[in-house]
């Protein structure tokens, strides 16, 4: 006896739902397991598969009625299988697929084929953690690499057959990937329990994989760094992750760069900056200082009376910037901040300088923090008396 499919259970609706009803179910149920959506996912395409089953039935109103008769294709016992040959073998080829996708996203898509044939799949995109020192990030490098990934094993080529024989069609869903089990209105369709919906089967097993098709090894390989990468940056390099099976393109591998910090060199976004100390002297006269560059040293000018954190940029003396793809690479900024060395002890000749220089330096700076203008020290009290007169 040939298992009737209860498409109105597969849609989750009433026997007694309107069109527009069952268009909604379906659409909201095709969304949840598009392949698109579910890549790999062989349980997902089967349901998928039944969703689109159930509402090339029920959507379509001639059908629909045949179906709750029990007439035409849906008698019991026509066919040369009985009850539902005509249907059992929905067919997923591109041009129905374009439809069903058109249909539900209202646009052009991929039209991708649904197959239970094992289908070409792109290889798994990896990562990989690289430390490099600041130099190295600074002006790029290549450098060796243990990549831990599957790769196709070379005893099947892939296939997890032993070599000489070829996987056979699955007797227990005659290739379809589906098992229907259950009887008239309760059946239930599944990824088949014997090919978990590859539709073939190994009968003898690659003795080098175990018939999975790939092996564990650790791939060697020197990468390219590019100049101007910074901690924590994410690099793509295109087809170095895994192998693709059955012909499907290598995925991508991903390196995550660590970057040793520089004793001299912090970064600022795509700039650098160092700290340059000056002397109290040199800060109040101005001085010539040697700078360090990524290349060499320089000379600042620094001015008379350059105050603490003044910053004086050397433009394009910095790492270059990743963005620019192909042409002359632009580059970032070395950012000198000019610090003044306090001395914490001071000798007596240093005590009676300070000294001297403090009869002639002897202005009020922080006039300017208080109301009125007036002065800080000791004018406390006064400021108060002139503050409550005037108000
Ligand atoms: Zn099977
Ligand atoms: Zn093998």
């Amino acid at each position: 006896m040939a298992t009737r499919p209860d498409y109105y259970k597969t849609l989750g609706v009433d026997k007694k739902a309107t069109p527009d009803e069952i268009k909604k179910a379906y659409r909201k149920l095709a969304r949840q397991y598009h392949p698109d959506r579910n890549p790999g996912d062989k349980q997902a395409e089967a349901r998928f598969k039944e969703i689109s089953q159930a509402h090339d039935v029920l959507g379509d109103p001639e059908k629909r009625k045949q179906y709750d008769s029990g007439s035409g294709p849906f008698a019991t016992g026509a066919g040369p299988g009985g009850g539902f040959g005509g249907f059992g073998n929905f067919d997923f080829d591109a041009a129905s697929m374009g439809d069903i996708l058109s249909n539900l996203f209202g646009g052009s898509t991929s039209g991708r084929r649904v197959r239970t044939k094992p289908r070409a799949e792109k290889g798994a995109d990896l990562e990989a953690q690289v430390s490099i020192t600041f130099d190295q990030a600074v002006a790029g490098a290549q450098v060796p690499l243990q990549v831990p990934m599957h790769a196709t094993c070379e005893t099947c080529r892939g296939t997890g057959a032993k070599p000489g024989t070829t996987p056979s069609v699955c007797p227990r869903c005659e290739g379809r990937g589906i098992e229907t089990q259950g009887q008239g209105m309760f059946s239930i369709s599944q990824p088949c329990s014997q090919c978990g919906g590859a539709g073939t089967v190994i009968e003898d097993p690659c003795p080098t994989c175990q018939g999975s098709g790939a092996v564990r090894t650790v791939k060697r390989m020197r990468v390219n760094i590019p100049a101007g990468v910074r901690d924590g940056s994410r690099i793509r390099l295109a087809g170095k992750g895994e192998p693709g099976r059955n012909g499907g393109p290598p995925g991508d591998l991903y390196l995550i760069t660590h970057v040793a910090p520089s004793p001299l060199f912090a970064r600022k976004g795509e700039h650098l900056e160092v700290e340059v100390p000056l002397t109290i002297p040199e800060a109040l006269r101005g001085a010539e200082v040697k700078v360090p560059t990524l290349t060499g040293t320089k000379t600042l000018r620094v001015r008379p009376g350059t105050a603490h954190g003044t910053v004086q940029r050397l433009r394009g003396e910095g790492p270059p910037k990743l963005s620019g793809a192909g042409g002359k690479q632009e580059k970032g900024d070395i950012h000198y901040r000019f610090v003044i060395d306090v001395p914490q002890k001071l000798s007596e000749e240093q005590e009676s300088a300070v000294e001297q220089l403090s009869k002639t330096l002897d202005g009020d700076p922080r006039a300017g923090l208080f109301h009125n203008g007036a002065g800080a020290q000791g004018a406390g009290a006064k400021s108060g008396a002139t503050q409550a007169g005037e108000s």
